[in-house]
C-alpha cells in the first residue's frame, strides 16, 4: 500500500479499492492489523490519501476498519449523522484543494441515533438538549422525503439512505465539488454501511 507513494488513483480505482476492502473485511480476510516502521516513516514526509470520506461517530462504524484500508489512505471526518456544517464543508474543502483526493464518500449507516432521533424530532417533536437539537436540525431537512406510511423500519431505513443522498447533495452543490466533477477527476458517492453483515452498500455507484 505504501510502494507507490504519491501516486494518485482515478476516483473509479479509489473506488474499486473500497470496495475489495471492504469484502476482504467482511469474508475475515483483513489485511492490516497492525502498520509497520517504514510505513510510518514514509507517511512522516506527507499524505496521499485516495479517498476522503464523512462518516459517523458511531463506535461500530471504523472506516479503516471497514475497508480494510491502511495509514495514510483515507481522509476521514466523522461526526454523528454524518452531516454537513461549516466546520465539515471546510475540512472537505481541504482535501479537495490540498490533497486532490479523487473520491469522497458519504458514508450512512443502519441503526443511526442521530438519524432515529432527528426521525423522531420530525414525526413526534421530540426534543434534546440544544446543542444535539441543533445537530439534529442539519439531518431534519433530509428526512422530509420519507414516507410516513411506512412501517418504522422500513422508515429508519429510508431516513438514513435519505441522510445520506442529501448530504452529498449538498456537497454537489459547492462550486468547487461541480468544476472537480465536471472536469472528471473527482467522484462523489453515498454508502451505507449495514451493521449485521460489515457490508457497504454503494449508492448509485
Ligand atoms: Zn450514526
Amino acid at each position: 500500500m505504501s510502494d507507490e507513494a504519491g501516486h494518485q488513483y482515478t476516483a473509479a480505482e479509489a473506488l474499486a479499492r473500497l470496495r475489495e476492502g471492504n469484502g476482504r473485511f467482511v469474508r475475515g480476510e483483513a489485511r492490516f492489523p497492525t502498520v509497520q516502521k517504514e510505513v510510518l516513516a514514509a507517511l512522516a514526509k506527507g499524505q496521499h490519501p485516495y479517498a476522503t470520506l464523512l462518516g459517523c461517530s458511531d463506535s461500530r462504524v471504523p472506516p479503516e476498519l471497514v475497508f480494510d484500508a491502511g495509514f495514510g489512505e483515507l481522509f476521514i471526518v466523522r461526526l454523528a449523522g454524518n452531516v454537513l456544517s461549516p466546520e465539515v464543508g471546510g475540512t472537505l474543502q481541504y482535501a479537495g484543494t490540498h490533497l486532490k483526493t479523487p473520491l469522497f464518500v458519504v458514508l450512512g449507516h443502519e441503526g443511526c441515533g442521530a438519524v432515529q432521533a432527528a426521525l423522531g424530532k420530525l414525526r413526534h417533536g421530540t426534543t434534546d438538549r440544544s446543542r444535539i437539537e441543533a445537530l439534529l436540525e442539519n439531518i431534519v431537512p433530509a428526512l422530509r422525503s420519507v414516507d410516513p406510511a411506512l412501517p418504522e423500519d422500513a422508515q429508519m431505513r429510508a431516513a438514513v439512505e435519505a441522510n445520506v443522498r442529501w448530504t452529498v447533495e449538498r456537497i454537489r452543490e459547492t462550486p468547487e465539488a461541480q468544476a472537480r466533477e465536471a472536469e472528471g477527476i473527482m467522484r462523489l458517492v453515498g454508502a451505507v454501511y449495514e451493521l449485521s453483515t460489515g457490508a457497504v452498500r454503494f449508492l448509485d455507484a
